[in-house]
């Protein structure tokens, strides 16, 4: 299936097609070689490639090292079509290139916003050719959907920071050398406001990490902080404005959730169309059964309808205004149609759906966490909701 409506009619389109090319000559290149690998060791093989064909730059502003997108956003920023195109298309290939990518820019947007002249040439250019690896660390045990309940502690000493509490779900967490944390400058959990982020070495004294696995490949864990020291330019933006740091940097990223979604379920789809022509039964192959046939149609208009609200969303995000329900929209949508298209891929092929090492059940457990991440199902559509109703 062709990667759909997500090209731009006009200059910008050319450039969106040479990062889908790029993204595609790279996925199959290297994502042959992820199989079989560990996670850590598949995490950073895929992040050297990414960064060697230049593809990490574009989750960074150019001012701080990033690609030039100007030609896709209006102001230097981290461009969403461009970072859709290629989560799209990377995740065709392989998660871990997705993940691995998309890392570099959660990591990165809030230092981007609000580091001082000396932490973002320290972190941001090192980010975008990948010699540091990102993180982003907002959740906590008690604190998921609900970012007010934020326990993390940050207490100012003179010019010094020290960081307590524990954050849970950190992708990259043991293997990232800069983590962006939201921390609670004031007030009590469950209180409105006192959130401030701060950019946090890998290697700070005090920060250690326990991995834990999840339902596909991921490199993911706890976080915790004991006492972590940083200096007072390590914070990110005035003190309270953690919130806003923190909303604009899945305001800028949300809309590739479902970019991804969109490439796992072309990905599923294709291998579906190859099989029902490929296996016989009954003497016929399966593509000539109706029941089967209306199956592909139902994946295809799904994942088409899926992949123009998705180009919509992006499309808002890049033009800069107020993107918030169509990111929503496209975000639920896409990541619930991916679950749908992965769940009729398995059924299509039979036994060899679930049987491990098949694209396709690598695919089901693949799309799982993304209906979870970056904002469950259910908050996107309290979100919408809100932007519908008031
Ligand atoms: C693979 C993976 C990678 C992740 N990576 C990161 C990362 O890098 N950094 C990071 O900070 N976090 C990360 N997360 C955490 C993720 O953002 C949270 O899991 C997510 O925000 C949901 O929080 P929770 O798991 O605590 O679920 P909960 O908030 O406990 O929600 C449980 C259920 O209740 C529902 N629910 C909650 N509140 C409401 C409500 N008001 N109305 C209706 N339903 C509601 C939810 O939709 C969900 O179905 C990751 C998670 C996964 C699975």
């Amino acid at each position: 299936m062709s990667p759909g409506p997500g090209a731009a009619t006009d200059a910008a389109a050319e450039v969106l097609a040479a990062l889908r090319d790029a993204a595609r000559a790279l996925g199959e290149r290297v994502a042959p070689r992820l199989e079989g690998l560990g996670e850590d060791d598949a995490a950073h093989v895929a992040l050297g490639a990414l960064a060697a064909a230049g593809l990490t730059r574009w989750t960074v502003p150019e001012r701080d090292g990033g690609a030039d997108a100007r030609g896709l956003v209006a102001r230097d920023d981290v461009s969403a079509r461009a970072v859709c195109t290629l989560r799209d298309e990377l995740a065709w290939h392989s998660g871990m290139l997705d993940v691995m990518l998309v890392m570099q820019g959660l990591s990165a947007y809030a230092v981007a916003r609000g580091g001082t002249e000396r932490v973002r040439a320290e972190v941001l250019p090192a980010l975008a050719r990948g010699e540091l690896v990102g993180a982003f660390a907002l959740t906590e045990p008690n604190a998921g959907s609900s970012v007010d309940d934020v326990a993390t502690r940050a207490e100012q000493s003179g010019g010094t920071w020290r960081i307590f509490g524990h954050k849970t779900f950190i992708s990259n967490a043991g293997i990232a050398g800069h983590y962006s944390v939201l921390a609670r400058t004031s007030g009590e959990p469950g209180s409105r406001g006192g959130l401030t982020m701060f950019s946090v070495p890998g290697t700070a004294q005090g920060l250690s990490c326990e991995r834990f696995e999840v339902i596909g490949p991921h490199p993911i864990g706890d976080v915790v902080f004991d006492g972590v020291e940083v200096g007072d330019e390590r914070r990110l933006g005035p003190v309270g404005n953690g919130i806003d740091l923190a909303l604009a940097t899945l305001g800028r990223f949300r809309a590739s959730v479902a970019a991804c979604a969109n490439g796992f379920a072309r990905r599923a789809l294709d291998a579906s169309k190859a099989r029902l022509v490929e296996r016989s039964q009954f003497g016929r192959p399966l593509a000539s059964f109706q029941a089967l046939r209306f199956e592909i149609a139902e994946m295809d208009v799904r994942l088409r309808a899926a992949q123009l609200l998705t180009a919509e969303a992006a499309a808002a995000v890049d033009a800069g205004g107020d993107a918030t329900a169509a990111v929503a929209r496209a975000k639920y949508f896409a990541t619930e149609t991916a679950g749908f298209v992965a769940d009729r891929a398995v059924q299509l092929h039979g036994g060899v759906g679930v049987r491990r090492g098949s694209v396709v059940e690598r695919i089901y457990r693949d799309v799982r966490a993304l209906r979870i991440y970056e904002g469950t199902s259910e908050i996107q559509k309290l979100v919408l909701a809100r932007e519908i109703l008031g």
